[in-house]
C-alpha cells in the first residue's frame, strides 16, 4: 500500500513515521524546501512537544467529543511511545516535555533518520493544490 501524506511538518512526520513501521509504502508531500521548519522554531527551538495535562478541553473545537475520542485512541502514552521508539530521550519541566538536548532539531533529525531508515520518499518544494 503506496500512502502520500500532505505536509512535512510535525504532524506529517509522526503520520509518516507510524505508517511506514505498520509495513506501508510511504511519500511525504511538501511545500516548502525544508521539513518540519515550524517545528524547529518551536519553544525558541527548544522543542516542547508534548504536555502532559492534555485534555479536550484545552482544544478549540465545536466537537469536543471527537476531540476526547482522537485523544483517548492516540494521547499522551502512545506519543510518548513513539518518542520512546525514536530514542529521544525526554526531560520533563513541569507538564512540558522536551527532548533531553532542549533542542527540537535533535526531534527532526531523530524523524528523518527513521524516514530514511524505511525509505520513505520526501518530495520538497510540491504544493498540493
Ligand atoms: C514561534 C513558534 C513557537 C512555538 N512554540 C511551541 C511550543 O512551545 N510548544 C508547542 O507544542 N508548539 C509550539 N508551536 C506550535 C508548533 O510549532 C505547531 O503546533 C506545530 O508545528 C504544528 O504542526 P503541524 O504539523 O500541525 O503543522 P505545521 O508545522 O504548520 O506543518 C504543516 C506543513 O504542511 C505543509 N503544507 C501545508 N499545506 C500544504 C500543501 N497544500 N501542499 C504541501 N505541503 C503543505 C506546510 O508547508 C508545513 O510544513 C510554536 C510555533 C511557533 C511558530
Amino acid at each position: 500500500m503506496l500512502i502520500t501524506v500532505i505536509s512535512g511538518g510535525a504532524a506529517g512526520l509522526m503520520a509518516a513515521t507510524v505508517a511506514a513501521w505498520s509495513g506501508a509504502k510511504v511519500r511525504i508531500i511538501e511545500r516548502k524546501g525544508k521539513l518540519a521548519k515550524k517545528l524547529l522554531a518551536s519553544s525558541n527551538g527548544r522543542g516542547n512537544f508534548l504536555n502532559l495535562d492534555t485534555n479536550e478541553t484545552h482544544y478549540n473545537s465545536n466537537n469536543l467529543p471527537f476531540v476526547k475520542k482522537v485523544l483517548d485512541i492516540f494521547g499522551v502514552v502512545q506519543t510518548l511511545s513513539v518518542f520512546e521508539e525514536l530514542g529521544i530521550m525526554v526531560k520533563e519541566k513541569g507538564t512540558k516535555l522536551f527532548p533531553y538536548t532542549e533542542k527540537s532539531k535533535d526531534i527532526v533529525t531523530s524523524f528523518i533518520y527513521e524516514l530514511e531508515k524505511h525509505n520513505v520518499e520526501v518530495v520538497l518544494n510540491f504544493q498540493i493544490f
